[in-house]
């Protein structure tokens, strides 16, 4: 048995807890709010295997522009004079290449339809309770270059094994009779579920409660400690926690703790 400490009690870090609690480790989750809202709470709780191509693409800089400077966007980085900002735009940028996407797709798809299965064995194990359907999703376009693009990914995720449909209007109309009448088709990914994640967050939470796991919430990690280049402890802004490993999975992190982390090798086992 190990004592272990995750930073950040978000879905990442609670499904963490879960399992290494399971597995009979000591576990400890820090968190800088009360772990009672935020992005993992009101999320759209959509399982997607077919969001498989990754954010850094050719032509996602200028969106990724704006929504980096839109606090509510998918992709909100607190802009900042800072040099290790710059160079992760930099680093960002240099991947959005053909290549990269490719390489990145068969990874994508793999480690969303693990986490798929994941829900579906938390489910299965009747641990705690949530809301879990698998109707799948529809990607809805208006126009007929988006058509293109749908189609393009779609038959992608066909070559990748994925169950996807084309839909013309009057299908699409059988399925989702009150779509606008703009909506000229959609891409139906039958592979795609849905949860609810508020609900999803509350009960597994008690249930980490009931079963030993250990919150310490308001307490902001701003420092870590490395002894023979293994961290032994962490720091808040009243406390300081040991544990044999740690688990750093949000990624909201302030950039510069971020590089501190990686070059004081976070995410090292003993
Ligand atoms: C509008 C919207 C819709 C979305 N829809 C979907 C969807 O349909 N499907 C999907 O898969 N994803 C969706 N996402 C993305 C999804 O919500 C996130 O990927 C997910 O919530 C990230 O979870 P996380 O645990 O990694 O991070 P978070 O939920 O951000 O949790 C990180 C935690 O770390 C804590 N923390 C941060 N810094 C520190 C520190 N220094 N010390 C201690 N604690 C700290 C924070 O307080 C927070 O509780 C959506 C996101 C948004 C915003």
């Amino acid at each position: 048995m190990k004592k272990v400490i995750i930073i950040g009690g978000g879905i990442s870090g609670l499904c963490s807890a879960y399992y290494l609690a399971k597995e009979g480790h000591a576990v400890t989750v820090l968190d800088q709010s009360d772990i009672s809202t935020g992005a993992s709470f009101i999320n759209a709780g959509y399982l997607t295997p077919s969001h498989f191509i990754p954010l850094a693409a050719p032509g996602i800089i200028t969106q990724g522009i704006k929504w980096m400077f839109n606090s509510s966007s998918p992709f909100y980085i607190k802009p900042r004079l800072d040099l290790d900002f710059f160079k992760w735009v930099w680093l960002f940028k240099k991947s959005t290449t053909k290549l990269n996407v490719e390489k990145s797709i068969p990874v994508l798809k793999e480690l969303n339809l693990k986490s798929q299965h994941l829900f579906e064995e938390m489910l299965a194990s009747l641990d705690f309770n949530f809301y879990y359907e698998k109707k799948g999703v529809l990607m809805a376009f208006s126009n007929t270059k988006s058509e293109a693009e749908e189609h393009e990914i779609a038959h992608r995720a066909l070559k990748e094994g994925l169950d996807v449909t084309m839909l013309n209007k009057e299908e699409l109309q059988k399925i989702q009779p009150v779509l606008s009448d703009n909506v000229i088709g959609a891409a139906h990914y039958k592979c795609d579920s849905h949860m609810t994640p508020n609900h999803f967050m509350v009960t597994l939470k008690n249930w980490l409660k009931n079963n030993g796991v250990t919150f310490k919430v308001n307490q902001e990690v701003k420092d870590f400690t490395a002894k023979n280049n293994q961290i032994v402890s962490v720091t808040t802004q009243t406390d300081t926690f040991e544990a044999d490993d740690f688990v750093l999975v949000q990624w909201q992190l302030d950039i510069t703790f971020s590089f501190k982390i990686k070059f004081k090798s976070a995410y090292s086992r003993r």
